[in-house]
């Protein structure tokens, strides 16, 4: 990367951790420290915005996804390139800067005293900042660092490394991206680097359907772009057969806003309205629950439906003992019931105006 690249991501806030890696404050780590709320993943699994830290070991990505926030300078690639950092330097410099990044609200009377308290302690990694983080080499070296520290993970990939997939050890919850209901609409949307890209892209998904983690498709709605056919995305995601399904509007942020349009962000009664659409080709899904300001909706399997409670939140100290034991086990192990569930019926046209930050 260039110093001009790399200048301008420090003006945006990110800094980097090493040769590859990065850190960026999450909208919503601020969001809970202020007291305004969490995210989605707080919603739907527990997962505590102020202790998450938002990061990537992989900045560079072989996609070029029209909705991504990351900047069109940004690194693009096939492969790995350059030097390997340790995963104990990549860890321990990316809390540090990320503590460092949190400094200033030690002064803003807005900050609610024992959640900034407890920010200073990192709980979750969220491996999807940019770029791909799973074709760092010494991936699995890191995660077993952070199931030491217990700290939980959760990884994105955009589907284009199964070899990698296949070699990934177990994470709290594994995410492939879908954007597309078709191989033309997906690469539309993705505008991938390899030629052999959705065959890949298949392969992630075969091999999902055999992962033993937590599993979840997340699909960005883009409206006029890729909101049809929701038959088709049924039948991958019938293939990939995740237990979550997260259905999302596109979020006019970062350097998308040079390739989109504001009027390409759908309202969340459209992300509602198509959701609903899709679950009727999905015979083992429902409806668990929704977070208006992001305009997403949760689909779990019905196993997940235990004695008529939905249990989609994690339980992090079960799934640290599990994971450093070398006991066999599954997600099922590790379930806590779902505060709030359901649809409530409101819809976001009254306050497009004014986005929250949404970065994940
Ligand atoms: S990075 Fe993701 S999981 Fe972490 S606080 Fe932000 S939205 Fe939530």
């Amino acid at each position: 990367m260039d110093t001009k690249t790399k200048e301008e991501m420090e003006s945006q806030q990110y800094r980097f951790a090493g040769s590859h890696s990065a850190v960026k404050v999450c909208g919503w780590t601020k969001n809970m420290i202020r007291g305004r709320g969490g995210c989605y993943k707080l919603k739907f699994y527990g997962i505590m915005s102020h202790q998450c830290l938002q990061m990537t070991t992989c900045l560079s990505c072989a996609n070029r996804c029209l909705f991504c926030w990351r900047g069109h300078k940004e690194p693009v690639a096939k492969e790995w390139q350059g030097d390997v950092d340790e995963p104990d330097l990549i860890l321990t410099r990316s809390i540090e800067a990320h503590i460092k990044l949190l400094q200033g609200f030690g002064g803003n009377e807005n900050a609610d005293k024992k959640v900034l308290e407890q920010s200073q302690t990192v709980r979750h990694v969220a491996l999807s900042l940019t770029g791909e983080p799973l074709i760092y080499p010494k991936l699995n070296e890191f995660l077993a660092l952070c199931n030491k520290q217990n700290i939980s993970t959760f990884m994105v990939t955009n589907g284009q490394y199964p070899k990698h997939l296949a070699d990934m050890d177990q994470v709290t919850q594994l995410y492939i991206s879908l954007d597309g209901p078709n191989e033309e609409v997906w690469k539309k949307i993705d505008v991938p680097l390899f030629k052999d890209s959705w065959d890949r892209m298949l392969q992630s998904l075969d091999l999902m359907s055999t992962r033993k983690d937590r599993t979840c498709i997340r699909i960005t709605l883009l409206k006029d772009m890729n909101m049809i056919e929701p038959e088709g995305y049924a039948k991958l995601i019938e293939r990939g057969s995740p237990d979550f399904v997260e259905v999302k509007g596109y979020m006019f942020v970062g350097a998308s806003r040079q390739i989109l349009d504001k009027s390409n962000m759908p309202y969340h009664e459209d992300v509602v309205e198509f959701t609903k659409d899709l679950i009727q080709y999905l015979d083992d899904y429902e409806i668990v629950s929704e977070h208006i300001p992001s305009r997403v909706i949760l689909l779990a399997k019905k196993k997940f439906k235990i004695n008529n409670k939905w249990m989609s939140w994690i339980d992090f100290k079960k799934w640290h003992n599990l994971v450093n034991s070398d006991k066999d086990f599954s997600t099922e192990d590790y379930l806590l019931p779902t505060p709030e569930t359901g649809l409530s019926g409101k819809g976001t046209k009254d306050k497009i105006e004014k986005d929250e930050c949404e970065l994940d």
